[in-house]
């Protein structure tokens, strides 16, 4: 994938009030929102025409969950920056999504130290 890399997030979660959280809590620190999607394929389609510095990356949705876009992302952009940002439960997933390449896995609900500093470390915010 040879396009510009874009400033800034995708946040990927089927629920819209997660999506305005982390919007918040990322904004709040200064660190830029590219963009939100609803599932794996509207995430998938976003990155395509605009890749983003991160993903944050639910894993339950409905359309194309997140494991699946994961491997697609991947796919699509070898180097593409992706944490996983997903409900408890979801631990089995957690081996599968760093074998896919995630660079990191953050429990629903989270702290938002925890996905601020997630967010830094996986794209190098001195924020
Ligand atoms: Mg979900």
């Amino acid at each position: 994938m040879r396009k510009e890399i874009s400033a800034g997030v995708l946040i990927v979660d089927d629920l819209q009030f997660m999506r305005t959280a982390i919007r918040e809590i990322l904004e709040k620190e200064g660190i830029p929102v590219a963009g939100e999607a609803e599932n794996g394929r509207k995430c998938l389609e976003f990155y395509y025409r605009s890749p983003v510095q991160l993903v944050l990356l639910d894993i339950t949705m409905p359309v194309m969950d997140g494991i699946e876009a994961l491997s697609k992302l991947r796919k699509i952009d070898k180097n593409a920056n992706v944490v996983m940002c997903s409900a408890m439960g979801q631990d089995k997933y957690i081996l599968k999504a760093i074998q896919l390449g995630a660079r990191d896995f953050i429990v629903k609900p989270f702290k938002s130290e925890r996905i601020i500093s997630a967010v830094r470390k996986a794209i190098g915010f001195n924020v």
